[in-house]
């Protein structure tokens, strides 16, 4: 009898085991059957990037992507709501117009840099300076008056427009060798020159703002053709605006050469005091494990170039199509998926850093945090970010996805620990294992980066869509696993750079009241 229910026992045992097994690789197929066979991320990236528009911190626009998020959701049966973290600068791009005026009129590619304030609709014009060598502090300060009533130019003239890649395809050996060399003297002279003024090219115009400078041009060339990084401004009053490669360097020739070219600048925007800012957090609760938390991470803001369509919307895109997919055909988690959809990240991770300090009780109960956001392409690295023993539970979880979402991934154990560029480093610091799917390049840093040319038609959707699906087995083995994943810290190494022990990062406080005096 007592042999008959031990068989009985381990008969049971098994089938429960053969039933998981079964149920495991059914979910896994559903998984893909749906992020492939009835994919919504082209309708995500139009709706978000094309309708939308960019999603800079304190705009309008910032707050109808977060309102349109919410109401997605609200589709898929998923809750979500704003949470407010703290406020910024408010504040609307309106139209930008730079004109060649003398002495031949031409349109140029411009655009006003992020929060700077309007100018009046007749627009500012003037003539252009560009810097002279300067000696030293002294004869900055001497040269100084002369920006009164100019516009000036404050990048170095690119001496090709020309992408490296480009020269290397076509450029004979020589030729590439002195373009490169000319072009490291131009810059080292170009920094000296800087530096010998006492000023950084980051706080530079706001002295010629003071000295009497009615605008700033600069161009800020991302080494891609027809790319520039496009930022935040620098000055209080005056328009400072971002020129092409192209057109600075035509108006930077006709200075030098004394044609006196003037351009004229109109630059709408609007200032809109003090405005709130959130994050979106969607949740599929837990049905055994409601306390532990499986999170799907990525800003959601951008800078306002253009669309931010890699940075980040394809980090956006993914997880909510994850959440949709796992909702359909994982609706009972046993832990809690929550979705944070980050403000702020691009100025210092303000809205992850500012939910870890507002739920200590969430980041407790993380069992993994999986954040994406370098662009559009396949993720290819995933690292232990320092945690001693997730090469135990990712190796999990990666054995269970089919071999064509998984084969470029290359991973790093135990890793080190992040410490910044994107959210999941204010996890990582807060002792939550929190992880980074990190993707193949498709040119990310020269062409889309924070740059004018990161819009929809960059978006590889095979790539985006592969890594939805990897997404949401990663969470839906997270959320079975029957371990709470360990926190255990490996031992850091020696900084090479500083000879010192590494030491864990320290939670970063969050910027809560942005752009405001
Ligand atoms: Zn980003």
């Amino acid at each position: 009898m007592k042999k008959l229910l031990s068989i009985l026992a381990l008969t049971l045992l098994l089938c429960s085991t053969i039933v998981t097994a079964q149920t495991q690789k059914d979910i896994i197929e559903a998984i893909e059957k749906e992020g492939n066979g009835n994919s919504q991320l082209e309708q995500l990236a139009y709706e978000l990037m094309d309708l939308n528009g960019p999603r800079l911190v304190g705009t309008p626009e910032m707050k109808t992507a977060h309102d349109w998020a919410i109401n997605t959701y609200k589709k898929w049966g998923i809750s979500a709501e704003n949470q407010q973290w703290g406020t910024w600068k408010g504040w609307q791009r309106g139209i930008t117009h730079v004109d060649m005026v003398s002495p031949r009129i031409a349109s140029l590619h411009a655009t006003q840099l992020a929060w700077n304030p309007s100018t009046d609709n007749k627009g500012v014009t003037a003539s252009l300076i560009t810097l002279p060598i300067l000696a030293d502090s002294l004869a900055f300060v001497k040269w100084l008056p002369s920006v009164k009533g100019k516009i000036v130019m404050v990048s170095m003239l690119q001496p090709t427009g020309r992408p490296d890649e480009n020269w290397e395809e076509y450029a004979t050996k020589e030729s590439f060798e002195k373009m490169k060399s000319e072009r490291d003297s131009l810059e080292k002279i170009w920094r000296q020159n800087i530096s010998n003024t006492g000023y950084t090219s980051r706080n530079i115009n706001a002295a010629f703002e003071k000295a009497g400078a009615v605008g700033i041009a600069q161009s800020r060339w991302s080494e891609g053709f027809g790319a520039n990084k496009i930022f935040s401004a620098g000055t209080e009053k005056i328009p400072a605006v971002d020129i092409s490669l192209e057109d600075y360097g035509m108006l930077y020739r006709m200075v030098e050469h004394g044609a006196n070219p003037q351009i004229k600048i109109v630059a709408e925007s609007k200032d809109l005091g003090k405005v709130p800012t959130f994050n979106t957090i969607a949740t599929i609760p837990g049905t055994e494990f409601p306390d532990e938390y499986v999170i799907l991470s990525a800003h959601f803001d951008s800078w306002d170039g253009a669309t931010g369509a890699t940075d980040n919307g394809t980090g956006t895109i993914t997880m909510l199509e994850a959440a949709r997919i796992l909702k359909k055909v994982y609706p009972n988690p046993k832990r809690t998926i929550l979705i944070g959809h980050w403000g702020s990240e691009e100025q210092g991770l303000n809205g992850s850093s500012s939910f870890v300090q507002d739920h200590p009780e969430i980041v407790a109960g993380v069992q993994a945090v999986l954040n994406q956001d370098n662009g559009t392409g396949r993720v290819v690295n995933l690292s232990g970010q320092g945690f001693l023993h997730a090469y135990d539970y990712l190796g999990r979880w990666l054995e269970a996805v089919p071999e064509k979402y998984k084969n470029e991934i290359e991973t790093t154990f135990p890793g080190s620990p992040g410490r910044g560029g994107s959210d999941y480093a204010s996890f990582v610091a807060a002792g939550a294992p929190a992880f980074s799917l990190s993707s193949l390049s498709w040119d990310y840093w020269n062409y889309t980066w924070h740059t004018n040319l990161d819009t929809y038609d960059k978006i590889v959707f095979d790539d985006v869509r592969n890594n939805a699906i990897l997404t949401a087995i990663l969470t839906y083995m997270a959320c079975e696993d029957p371990e709470k994943t360990s926190r255990e810290k490996a031992v850091l190494g020696i900084n090479p750079r500083s000879g010192e022990k590494g030491e864990w990062p320290t939670p970063r406080t969050p910027e809560r009241n942005g752009g405001q005096e």
